[in-house]
């Protein structure tokens, strides 16, 4: 059987320690026997990110931009103990926060869902995607502990001098202070993102704040997030068959327990940075939660949501057995694939990746799977099988898919 060809390259960034080692089983079980891969290659391993004094991931980042879809493995992000370990010239930044600030992207996280792993929320049905806002107000912070009695105040001064001023309150004695901020371009930068995230996937789109509120702060992004879906997008959505829906945060909570998934939720920062931690171990868990950074010019860049898997590694490393389990990252490959097929033309390679996915889910409802999921299954009669052997019976169950097709088609 001929291989699938490529036109365009996909911008790679493998990555560090056990993901490391699955994306390479993943290329050569699964991805070099049936397409002729053609990528650009970055190594954001920890030890060639501190050869390069970290330019490795600027270049990868640029080569995103430059070509629009990219490919990326789980990576350290150095801290004390990373700094010994690998002998660093410097705690390198996260290369999440690099790439994500060089392309001014929005990070999208969707569950992948399969029979036999069911959400702890009996009626969600449909994978609920989050999309959190990831610049700025509580993490881009400045408080004081306030000592004792005094007034504490807001300024503004413009470039001209001018001030505004207004008191925040007048403390009697000790207490606590935080001044946070964030600015159109990074709200707008957001609000397009999800946007045009909900059109490519034909998925509704809620939005919550706590505008009543922080009536300036929280109703700067809901002017913002109305204006722009009322100037660019409402005819799109009618068009596609999908809704924006903007509510209060608290409304919004309580209706994701009741609804049945298949949507869009959009939160500011804080709140994404919260609920998605609580969406993601409702559906199951982290290895089935895939992660899509958009940027608003369209650049797309798929990884798992979870880290390098370290204590596997270093049970890896000492010839010991692992059972890693490897589905968001083959999600991170077929996302990636897809999107490049359908930017090229590209059909055979869109086919390819559902294919993929299917053989990946079909898999795991047969009672084959990783240790992460047979301790939480609700399926009788599993297999556990070692992180080989995992991507083996994939590829397995691939094979009689295509042979399936081929039948068919005869
Ligand atoms: P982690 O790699 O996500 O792993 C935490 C624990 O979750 C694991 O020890 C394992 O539990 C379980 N787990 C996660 N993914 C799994 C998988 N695919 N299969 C089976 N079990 C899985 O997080 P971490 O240990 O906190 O971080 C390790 C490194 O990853 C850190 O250096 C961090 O900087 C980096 N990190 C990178 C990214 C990224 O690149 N996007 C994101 C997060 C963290 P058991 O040990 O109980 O089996
Ligand atoms: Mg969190």
């Amino acid at each position: 059987m001929s291989r699938i060809e490529m036109s365009t390259p996909l911008v790679e960034m493998d990555g560090d320690e056990m993901t490391r080692i699955l994306w390479q089983m993943i290329k050569d079980e699964l991805l070099m026997p049936y397409i002729d891969l053609k990528t650009e290659y970055y190594d954001l391993g920890l030890e060639h990110r501190n050869e390069t004094n970290d330019q490795v991931t600027i270049d990868s980042a640029n080569a995103t931009a430059k070509y629009g879809v990219a490919v990326k493995c789980a990576t350290i992000t150095p801290n004390a103990a990373r700094m010994t370990e690998y002998n660093l010239k410097e705690m390198w930044k996260s290369p999440n926060g690099t790439i994500r600030a060089a392309l001014d992207g929005t990070v999208f996280r969707s569950p992948i869902v399969v029979k036999g792993i069911e959400p702890c929320v009996k009626n969600w049905k449909q994978p609920i995607t989050l999309a959190r806002h990831a610049y700025g107000d509580v993490y881009k912070n400045v408080e004081i502990k306030v000592p004792g009695a005094g007034k504490a105040e807001l300024v503004f001064t413009a470039e001209d001098g001018t001030e505004i001023r207004e008191t925040i309150h007048n403390f009697t004695g000790g207490g606590v202070i935080q001044g946070m901020h964030n600015t159109d371009k990074s709200i707008t930068s957001f609000a397009k993102a999800c946007f045009n995230y909900a059109l490519a996937t034909r998925q509704d789109l809620w939005f919550a704040t706590k505008d009543t509120i922080s009536k300036k702060y929280d109703h700067d992004f809901k002017d913002i997030f109305q204006d722009m879906f009322e100037k660019e997008y409402e005819d799109r959505f009618k068009k596609a068959g999908i809704t924006y829906f903007y509510t209060l945060i608290d409304d919004a909570v309580a209706r994701v327990m009741k609804a049945e998934g298949g949507f869009i939720w959009a939160c500011k920062n804080y709140d994404g940075d919260v609920m998605s931690d609580m969406v993601s171990s409702a559906f199951g868990s982290l290895a089935m939660m895939t992660s899509v950074l958009v940027s608003p010019t369209g650049v797309f860049e798929y990884e798992a949501a979870h880290g390098t898997v370290q204590r596997h590694y270093y049970k890896h490393l000492k010839g010991e057995e692992t059972s890693t389990n490897s589905v968001a990252t083959i999600f991170a490959w077929t996302g990636a694939l897809r999107k490049r097929g359908e930017l090229d033309k590209n059909t055979a390679l869109c086919d390819f990746a559902d294919k993929l996915e299917k053989a990946t889910i079909q898999t795991i409802e047969e009672g084959k799977m990783t240790k992460d999921l047979a301790l939480i299954t609700s399926l009788q009669n599993v297999t556990t099988l070692n992180s080989h052997d995992f991507i083996k019976a994939i590829r397995a169950t691939y094979e009689t898919l295509i042979l399936h097709v081929d039948h068919e088609s005869c």
